[in-house]
């Protein structure tokens, strides 16, 4: 699905880890719920509902633990809204729902959305889960498809059940060569990759804040003096 040779003609802004990635478009396809799909949803496969409730029980931490300072809650709405668009600029594609046909297992077990033929943890991190709660994503947010369970807990036969907001920004930027040459033939690869390129910046700036907090609580914890900022602002 991905060769090297692939990878090397990534576009810009591009995932390279292989598990990490995954399709707006894919996951565009259908948040409507018909009622047969509910009383599947009641007989999940118990690893789906594991990987969920690792997710959740993260994001409830994330949430409890302190109120993300108002820099950081910024950075995560921005983020939010840059996931909302670039979904919206990817949904008409056709690559992500055909992509997986004849790929191996995990991967192949639907027609489409190959890179969702991760574990569920890679894609979300620990930086991932926090740019979430910070941004307002919450447990009951974590709908699951209808379905097998082949690779990401939120993959199904019709692509993500979650909303874009809340997805990884991995998943919202990866684009994987199939897709780029897709975009590129309708003109549109360059406005993705500036736009893939503008939520890994922000991404990286909000883990960056947000690991600093954390340094500083746990250098206020072993000792608060040292937590205190220095005459001349620096510590
Ligand atoms: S076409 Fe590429 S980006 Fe889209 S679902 Fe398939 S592997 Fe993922
Ligand atoms: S959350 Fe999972 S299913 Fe959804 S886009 Fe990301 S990898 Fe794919």
């Amino acid at each position: 699905m991905r060769t090297s040779a692939a990878r090397d003609r990534l576009p810009r802004g591009a995932v390279l880890d292989p598990g990490a990635g995954c399709v707006l478009p894919f996951t565009q396809l259908s948040m409507w719920v018909p009622a047969r799909q509910l009383v599947s949803r009641l007989r999940q496969p118990r690893s789906r509902a594991e990987e969920r409730g690792d997710v959740a029980r993260r994001l409830r931490a994330e949430a409890r633990a302190s109120a993300a300072p108002p820099e950081e809650r910024r950075l995560a709405a921005r983020l939010r809204a840059c996931r909302e668009a670039m979904a919206g600029i990817l949904a008409d594609v056709r690559s992500c729902a055909s992509c997986a046909t004849g790929c191996v297992y995990p991967h192949g077990a639907f027609a489409g959305g190959a890179c969702c033929g991760t574990e569920t943890h890679r894609v979300f991190s620990d930086e991932e889960v926090a740019a979430l709660a910070a941004g307002g994503t919450r447990p009951r947010h974590l709908t699951v498809p209808a379905g097998e369970h082949a690779g990401c807990a939120f993959r199904g036969p019709s692509g993500c059940s979650l909303r874009a907001a809340d997805r990884p920004n991995a998943c919202i930027r990866y684009v994987c060569y199939e897709l780029s040459r897709e975009l590129y033939a309708a003109g549109r690869l360059e406005e993705v990759e500036n736009l893939a390129e503008t939520i890994q910046r922000a991404f990286e700036d909000l883990s960056a804040l947000r690991e600093a907090r954390r340094e500083r609580q746990w250098l206020a914890d072993i000792h608060p003096a040292l937590a205190e900022p220095a005459p001349d602002g620096k510590r």
